[in-house]
């Protein structure tokens, strides 16, 4: 079965790749989509929509259809937020901001975005129910989806099911990655503190050495990971950071940890964060210093609802064939778009943007990020499908 979008979708390819374009020359930091947050606005005003602006600061609501409460909702997400990253890609449409960069590809989700408010416009009439555009603001670790969530965008009309997506320059071009359960990791932080005694290079008898001890912390977190997880569940402790001393004559006196953590499973974030606690405390104590241990929460785990995925399923293999969609891939990636399928069922795929021959296969956050466009109208395509499949079921 084809896709009944894919060919109104394909027609509309160029013009969403010039609004990527544009995006992408002018990108903007979470919570200053001020001009990106206008072009939504005005693109959604043009084609009918009713539109609320400065939801969770600077997001973009849209609603079209029946506004019948007794029908559907279904909310449609795509983020709008650029990194402080200097791009290196030598293109004509490269960023014109220096020190910004649209390096995690939300550029095309705003394209795809308006690509679909334009391809179900045509169909307004036809909608069995009300759709919802979240143009969100801020999803790189700044709380952008939460944000709209307190601004009520779940709520009036309150909405059932929700659908999103994320290109991926992991995935080659023509596949989906549609998967139930948990897709994307739970994503925290660390910092600790140690704190020792500082002295003289040549005395170390005379001082706890705030370093050293910082460097078992940094070993024995690994054995947590090692040694206390079930080896069936995936989990991540990394340091990133360290920071301390300033000279070779000069013991520490304190050091600084920062890291990060990944889970999928509740049960799991739970245990690395005891550990942690444990693990770092114990061994500052054991070498006579002190740790003080924090865990800052962050994203939750996005976790995708069987019904939801299952029409996103269908709307994905009418475009690219069910063998080109991946089931099983996952990654510990987080994504704040968990904190709204948190609260309502839903899915969030991955659409393959890579193409090795072009050599537009760098990472997410690279400063070489780019995506094979290509993607944009499969992306139209699936989500219009999915969004009307939701709407009738
Ligand atoms: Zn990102
Ligand atoms: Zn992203």
């Amino acid at each position: 079965m084809t896709s009944p979008f894919l060919d109104a979708a394909a027609a509309l390819q160029d013009e969403i790749v010039a609004i990527r374009r544009d995006l992408h020359m002018y990108p903007e930091l979470g919570f200053q989509e001020f001009r990106t947050a206008q072009i939504v606005a005005e693109q959604l005003g043009a084609l009918g929509y009713e539109v609320q602006t400065g939801v969770g600061k600077t997001g973009v609501v849209g609603l079209l259809g029946s506004g019948d409460p007794d029908q559907r909702t279904v909310l449609l997400r795509f983020d709008m937020d650029a990194l402080p990253i200097q791009e290196e890609n030598d293109v004509p449409y490269r960023s014109q901001t220096p020190g910004v960069m649209h390096a995690c590809g939300h550029d095309a989700h705003v394209a795809v975005g308006i690509g679909v408010a334009k391809l179900l416009a045509k169909h307004r009439d036809e909608l069995n129910g009300t759709i919802k555009l979240m143009f969100q603001p801020a999803e790189e670790g700044l709380g952008g989806a939460m944000a709209m969530i307190q601004d009520g965008v779940l709520d009036g009309p309150k909405v059932d099911v929700a659908l999103g997506l994320h290109v991926a320059s992991q995935l080659p071009l023509g596949m989906a990655v549609v998967r139930s359960g948990p897709m994307m990791a739970a994503s925290d932080k660390l910092q600790i503190t140690v704190r020792g005694k500082g002295g003289h290079a040549a005395h170390p008898d005379q001082t706890i050495d705030a370093v050293l001890v910082a460097a078992h912390i940094v070993v024995a977190l690994q054995t947590i990971v090692a040694r206390n997880l079930d080896p069936e569940e995936p989990g991540v402790i990394t340091v990133g950071a360290i920071n301390a001393g300033k000279a070779a004559n000069v013991i520490a006196e304190t050091a600084e940890l920062r890291g990060s953590i990944r889970s999928f499973n509740p049960a799991v974030r739970q245990l690395l964060h005891k550990r942690i606690h444990e693990v770092a405390s114990g061994v500052a104590t054991a070498l006579g210093a002190e740790a003080d241990v924090e865990v800052v929460l962050g994203v939750d785990a996005t976790v995708n609802a069987p019904e939801p995925t299952a029409l996103m399923y269908a709307a994905a293999s009418a475009v690219f064939g069910s063998e080109k969609i991946n089931t099983t891939y996952r990654t510990t990636g987080g994504e704040d778009f968990s904190a709204v399928l948190a609260r309502v069922p839903g899915n969030f795929f991955f659409l393959g943007a890579r193409n090795d021959e072009r050599g537009l296969n760098f990472p997410h956050h690279n400063p070489r990020f780019d995506i094979d466009e290509s993607c944009l109208h499969q992306g139209v395509a699936i989500l219009c499908d999915a969004a009307v499949r939701a709407l009738k079921s």
